[in-house]
């Protein structure tokens, strides 16, 4: 059961304001899809979703409002190298979590290790660095996708030698 995210959507409505920018129904309804949805979504998740819904929504005014959404620091980008973005809201979830995305079916699963941060710092202090944050994403394939019998395709430079 998804908590009610309509405060939320009240808050992008009064950054919106803030920008002397028109609260719309349109703002509205992608703004509340990003925040009642714990996945990674891509613009074309959200246009297929809001024509399973029947909302009627251009993708400029989707790729607007998103762009909005991550200006008024609720939502965040990632490109994770798949030729598109993907949006998720920053509301009650841990601000510095890292990735694991799938290469075969897309899906982005969540971690956080405390680990990572004592690298963070060691390594830093190692460069007379002072770090400010830290990325990890990881790339492979999902239990699923292993399970279902799906191998990783070779990356990298294949032996030249081979191909001879
Ligand atoms: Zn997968
Ligand atoms: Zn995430």
């Amino acid at each position: 059961m998804l908590q009610d995210r309509s405060p939320f959507v009240r808050l992008f409505g009064r950054y919106l304001r803030e920008q002397g920018l028109p609260v719309t129904n349109q703002r509205e309804v992608i703004a509340s899809m990003i925040f009642s949805s714990d996945d990674h979504l891509s613009v074309d998740d959200i246009d297929r979703e809001l024509s399973s819904s029947g909302e009627k929504i251009g993708k400029a005014t989707i790729y607007r409002t998103l762009d909005l959404l991550v200006k008024s620091k609720l939502a965040a980008s990632h490109d994770f190298g798949e030729g598109f973005k993907r949006y998720e809201h920053r509301l009650s979830r841990e601000p510095i979590h890292q990735h694991l995305i799938c290469l075969n079916c897309g899906q982005v699963l969540e971690f956080q290790s405390p680990d990572l941060s004592r690298i963070e710092d060691y390594i830093s202090s190692q460069h007379g660095f002072k770090p400010a944050r830290h990325k990890l994403e990881i790339y492979g394939l999902c239990k699923k996708c292993l399970g279902s019998g799906i191998d990783l395709k070779p990356e990298g430079l294949a032996c030249p030698i081979e191909d001879i």
